[in-house]
């Protein structure tokens, strides 16, 4: 197959929902129809009771989970589909955002009864952000859920775009009928139960108006009525404006009764793009240059969104989630970290074939490959076999909450140093150094990232540390247009300053108030709640 059709035949997307909403059921419906697993359960049973929990086992748990499933790959009508989840848990959105940095497009899954709720609107905002394209899923029509045409108001008005339904429920609840298809204009008869493959269901043409009629009756005649209302008030589909993040596509179904869940595993392939290009910047005669990587290009270039260390205690290994931008990769190909100009030496490189982990043949854009090291890798490093160039876009947020560090057998320190730079490359805690030295700091943006940080650096590297609250409340990395200028900010706060594991320097606040003095006093210098990895 040629290079081009590699990549065009590649679909990479994020699946995000609200706990509960039905995202395990359908991540699990996706991989058992395309052939990717055989049993049903796998998935599930991988999920932890991931809700609200401080418990250790659960984070544990957890950490396992993410690691078996984050990302799974499957082979449907010749296509090559990665699917990435995303972690459930809030305190863990970090994670989520920079995940959804390495798709192409992102499917929604929301509850018919429950409509878009709140942590789905967090990663609404950035998939808006990056215009990324959303297809959505009302799931769990078999209940007694709210009306569809409130549903699309609710979807519309929350993504701000307008809403294409490409399927339409026929009943809800004890009554749940079916869906009408509205591609292939045929209605598909709903019978629960999840031993049912999808191709067993029954169709029947739309044409057949009377039939139809007579075998559901009110139902069928109402939901006619209410699609016809919500197809008039809808524009009409326009793959453009989808690709563009302006529609989404909206089906409806049973992900526990398998139903309607074979149309959206056909999106995907249909409708959902393929690899699209990246923007990395380089260098031209000393000046940064902003350049588009495009998929079909031949050298490889690829950007680590995820950084996670290995289950096995006494490995200290860790798996380095590359999405690849360009090129095609082949086992013994020599990569080069960017951020170092070392050359990358993994242990093994793998992909992620459902949950099991294969030694990679080849992959191409689009595709997620798992290198294997001891370090030298860190979230957003950007990987060529030789092409100096920078991904962007990989976003770390200001840290709301802090806490400082407090070792409790001092000699313990070459370990708890290892620790945080690691941990922190990771991304799992951002970790900063105060400039006039003094305990190292933790920032995180959920209270569950300092608990696992905690138990990690006990279990992992030996190092028992106490965790203590300190003054502040956030930060802002600083950046000036002249030296001379971000000097004299420096001088002027020297208590305040400390650096990031990438060695960025930020100025650290205790209330809100701070960051709006410092600013008035020194209106040059630029504070950023947020910062891409460059
Ligand atoms: P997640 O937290 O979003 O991954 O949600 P799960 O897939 O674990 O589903 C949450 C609960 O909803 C589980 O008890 C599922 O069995 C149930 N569920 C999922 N899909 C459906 C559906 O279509 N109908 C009904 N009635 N229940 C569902």
């Amino acid at each position: 197959m040629s290079f081009l059709s590699e990549t065009r035949r590649r679909r990479t997307f994020a699946i995000i929902s609200h706990p509960d909403a039905g995202k395990t059921t359908l991540t699990e419906k996706l991989l058992l129809f395309s052939g990717a697993i055989q049993i049903a359960g796998s998935v599930k049973a991988r999920k932890a009771s991931r809700h609200a929990t401080s418990d250790w086992m659960e984070i544990e748990k957890q950490r396992g989970i993410s690691v078996a499933s984050s990302v799974m790959q499957m082979l449907y009508r010749d296509h090559v589909i990665n699917l990435l989840d995303t972690p459930g848990h809030k305190d863990f959105s970090e994670d989520t955002y920079r995940v959804l940095t390495a798709v192409d497009s992102a499917l929604m899954v929301i509850d018919a009864a429950n409509g878009v709720e709140a942590q789905t609107r967090r990663l609404i905002e950035v998939c808006r952000q990056r215009d990324t394209p959303i297809i959505t899923f009302v799931n769990k029509m078999d209940r007694e859920v709210r009306e569809p045409l409130d549903i699309l108001d609710e979807v519309e008005r929350e993504l701000g775009m307008p809403c294409v339904p490409m399927t339409w429920p026929v009943g809800q609840g004890k009554s749940f009928r079916g869906i009408m298809n509205l591609r292939t204009q045929a209605m598909t008869v709903f019978e629960s139960g999840s031993e049912r493959l999808p191709q067993d269901f029954e169709t029947i043409a739309l044409t057949e108006r009377d039939t139809l009629a007579k075998r559901f009756g009110a139902d069928f005649e109402s939901a006619m009525d209410s699609m016809e209302l919500a197809t008039g008030a809808s524009p009409t589909w326009d793959r453009e404006a989808f690709l563009a993040g302006k529609q989404t596509p909206v089906f409806f179904g049973s992900g526990v009764n398998n139903f309607g869940v074979m149309e959206v595993l056909d999106a995907l392939v249909d409708l959902a793009p393929s690899p699209r290009s990246r923007t990395s910047t380089t260098v031209v005669n000393r000046q940064p240059v902003v350049k588009e990587i495009q998929p079909e290009d031949k050298d490889f270039a690829g950007v680590v969104f995820k950084v996670q260390a290995n289950m096995d205690a006494n490995h200290r290994d860790r798996i380095a989630f590359v999405r690849m931008a360009s090129g095609k990769y082949t086992p013994g190909m020599k990569l080069k970290v960017q951020r170092t100009a070392k050359e990358l030496r993994p242990t093994s490189v793998v992909t992620f074939m459902s949950q099991r982990r294969e030694a990679v043949e080849e992959a191409y854009a689009g595709d997620i490959v798992g290198f294997t090291t001891h370090g030298g890798v860190q979230l957003g490093d950007t990987i060529t076999d030789g092409a100096s160039l920078q991904f962007t876009g990989l976003p770390f947020f200001a840290p709301e909450l802090f806490m400082t560090v407090i070792l409790k057998n001092p000699l313990r320190t070459k370990q708890l140093q290892q620790g945080l730079a690691q941990l922190g490359e990771e991304g799992a805690i951002q970790v900063f150094r105060p400039e006039i030295g003094g305990p190292m700091l933790l920032g995180a943006v959920g209270q569950l990232q300092f608990e696992v940080v905690q138990h990690r650096l006990k279990a992992e590297y030996d190092a028992d540390v106490r965790l203590e609250g300190c003054q502040y409340t956030g930060a802002r990395w600083i950046t000036a247009d002249s030296p001379a200028e971000l000097r004299e900010f420096v001088n002027a706060y020297p208590q305040r300053m400390a650096k990031d594991a990438a060695d960025t320097l930020a100025f650290l606040c205790t209330s809100p108030y701070d960051v709006r003095l410092a600013q008035e006093r020194f209106p040059k210098i630029h504070f950023h709640p947020l910062r891409e990895h460059a």
